[in-house]
């Protein structure tokens, strides 16, 4: 059984005993070690979204899924996840949900992303109006139909 952490689903770790007939068909493979047949996992590069979703998987961040690994590997503890000490350990600095390496956000980008938010949000309030620069809106313009011989 999964739980949520912070509108993650954490999944415990798929079993042969607790995958269905079907999961094992869709994410797994059968290799020959020493002439004798051993299932391995699939590649996921080979395995279609379709399937990605039949193993109960949905579409999120790569950090996100760090996160939510790191979550399992704690019980579903955040603070556990947040005291940490295995430093060496890959998923280390990405633990807490956010890239550790992407270079913080200037506050030119910062005002940037508030103006298209300002103007998608002014969007929403007015369905069909133009937003100006600032997210103000104007109403939208109409067309009226000419009536017959009117403009001659
Ligand atoms: S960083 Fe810590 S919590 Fe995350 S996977 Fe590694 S050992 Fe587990």
């Amino acid at each position: 059984m999964g739980a949520s952490h912070e509108g993650l689903e954490i999944k415990e770790g798929m079993t042969e005993m607790s995958r269905s007939p079907e999961q094992n068909t869709v994410g797994t493979e059968t290799r020959l070690v020493d002439s004798r047949e051993e299932r391995i996992g699939r590649d996921p590069r080979s395995v279609s979204q379709a399937e990605l979703r039949q193993l109960g998987h949905t579409p999120i961040s790569a950090t996100a899924a760090i996160r939510a690994r790191c979550l399992d590997c704690c019980a579903g503890q955040p603070g556990e996840v947040r005291a940490c000490m295995a430093l060496s350990c890959p998923s280390w600095p990405w633990r807490m949900g956010s890239n550790p390496w992407r270079a913080p956000v200037s506050e030119q980008r910062r005002q940037a992303g508030r103006r298209i938010m300002a103007q998608l949000h002014a969007r929403r309030q007015n369905p069909g109006s133009e937003p100006g620069p600032g997210g103000e809106t104007t109403p939208a313009a109409t067309t009226v139909p000419a009536e017959a011989g009117a403009a001659e």
